[in-house]
């Protein structure tokens, strides 16, 4: 029977569910997979993106593992594609490739004074607060007003972890230089913006309703901005979502927090609807000092026009959560503008003649963009699958493609690698340093920390 000898770049959910599918696909041939991942641990964002209060996602890791425990997939951690294997080095020894990098990067957001001191990315925020080898391992919160562009999870996520009492974070994982940081925080009041309506947000209800639980944090919403149009009443009564989102929101306006009236709590989380960001205002040394924005209005078909009317809020730092961006890849064609490799339904298309590149697939969200909860990730690496396995005439035909070739060759240029065993031992490692402190976990953050205990050293 033939062996497909697969690579698969990038070991997130995208990643590992795709080996998981193709495993389980009825098949004319034998699967050999070897899974490459830039960090010596695997789960991408579950491990790295999800909010370390959010257990019941960062359970996503179980049926990850569970899939890698199976034993017939490799792990070759702490391996950098395009710097430690290339594309040519896979066409020598696989038959094909999926790319499952996902995005990372923050989306820019166009408007003067973003480069300014104190203006953040949320996504290296949250890589800072879960612990990511390859972010800073300091970051300064300062002043008692920050803001949080966005009106999606990112920003609920962010804003949450910037608004919550350190101590309530104890329980999780976060790892101790963050608890220390985030315990001497000044911050008493984070502003979230929204550029349109509370029927327009992209976040979900149950993140929504979730900010309310937080002790000793007070909930802010205006009267002003629930001036619904048609546009907004037509969603609210037609969308589950979009109808419970808007219960949770009319019940804040009823808190004695409302409108910044006041309220007993020591912290707050105001929403702002309907408020573009125009401009970050800073001071000589170039640090923020506020936002500028315009009050929007809903142009009657879900998306809005500016009023013309110029708001200015005060902060201290300023954090954009406007979606994330992908990042190219050594090699491989790469579409700038949506931030994701160019494909047709996950076969690779070349950047100028937008032929399907044979061997090269993608999935997950450098294929589709950083959209979608992780479970929607699974459909998207069933379609990928599926043109790999009727693809099999366009394979490629690799010089050497025996089991020992690749740790030969990176032996040879003297990568470091971790494998499921590293892995595990890391995992324990982390789940033991908890233990006495009856925490989940307490990650292990530098890289060459994680890949001595993973390789055992
Ligand atoms: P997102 O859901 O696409 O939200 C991006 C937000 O940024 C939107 O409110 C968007 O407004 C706004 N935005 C974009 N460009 C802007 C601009 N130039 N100025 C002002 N606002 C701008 O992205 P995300 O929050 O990064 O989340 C990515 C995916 O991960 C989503 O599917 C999300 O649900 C998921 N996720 C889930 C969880 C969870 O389940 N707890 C946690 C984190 C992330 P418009 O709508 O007007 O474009």
């Amino acid at each position: 029977m033939t062996t497909l000898r697969l690579a698969i770049v990038g070991a997130g959910p995208a990643g590992i569910y795709a080996a998981d599918i193709l495993l389980r696909t009825e098949r004319s041939f034998d699967v050999s997979i070897d899974l490459f991942e830039q960090l010596p641990a695997p789960y991408g964002l579950v491990r790295y993106g999800v909010a370390p209060d959010h257990p019941r996602i960062k359970g996503v890791v179980n049926a990850l593992r569970d899939v890698l425990d199976r034993g017939d997939i490799r792990i070759f951690g702490n391996v950098t594609f395009g710097e430690d294997i290339t594309l040519d080095d896979l066409k020598k020894h696989y038959n094909a490739v999926i790319f499952s990098t996902g995005a990372i990067r923050d989306a820019a957001l166009d408007i003067p004074g973003i480069d300014a001191k104190g203006s953040f990315g949320a996504a290296d925020f949250v890589s800072w607060y879960d612990g990511h080898p390859d972010v800073p391992r300091t970051w300064t919160i300062e002043g008692q007003h920050v803001g949080m562009v966005g009106n999606g999870n990112v920003a609920l996520d962010a804003a949450r972890i910037l608004a919550k009492h350190a101590d309530d974070l104890l329980p999780t994982e976060i790892p101790q230089n963050v608890y220390d940081v985030l315990k001497a925080s000044p911050v008493t009041d984070v502003h979230v913006f929204g550029r349109r309506g509370p029927a327009q947000v992209k976040f979900t209800p149950l993140e929504l309703r979730e900010l309310g639980e937080m002790d000793d944090v007070d909930m802010v919403v205006y009267d002003e901005d629930f001036e619904y149009d048609e546009a907004s009443l037509e969603a609210i009564a037609t969308n589950k979502q979009v109808k419970v989102i808007d219960r949770v929101l009319q019940k804040w306006r009823e808190l004695p927090s409302a409108n910044g009236a006041g309220g007993e709590s020591s912290r707050r989380l105001h929403l702002h609807f309907w408020a573009k960001p125009v401009e970050v205002k800073t001071d000589a040394d170039g640090n923020v000092t506020a936002l500028v924005y315009e009050r929007t209005k809903s142009d009657g078909a879900g998306g809005v026009v500016g009023t013309g009317e110029m708001r200015e809020q005060p902060l201290s730092q300023i954090y954009r959560a406007i979606g994330y961006f992908g990042s190219a890849l050594p090699g491989l064609p790469f579409d700038d503008r949506h931030g994701v490799i160019p494909n047709h339904e996950g076969q690779v298309l070349a950047e100028d003649s937008n032929d399907i590149l044979p061997g090269v697939y993608a999935t997950g969200w450098i294929k589709r963009g950083p959209v979608g909860l992780i479970g929607h990730t699974k459909s998207d690496a069933m379609e990928t699958v599926t043109h790999l396995v009727n693809d099999q005439s366009s394979w490629w035909q690799p010089e050497d493609p025996s089991l020992e070739a690749v740790p030969a060759l990176l032996e040879e240029r003297g990568v470091q690698w971790t494998d499921l065993d590293g892995w595990h031992r890391l995992d324990e490692h982390e789940v033991a340093l908890g233990e006495p402190q009856g925490r989940a976990r307490i990650k292990v953050v530098p890289r060459d920390e994680m890949v001595k205990i993973s390789r055992g050293e």
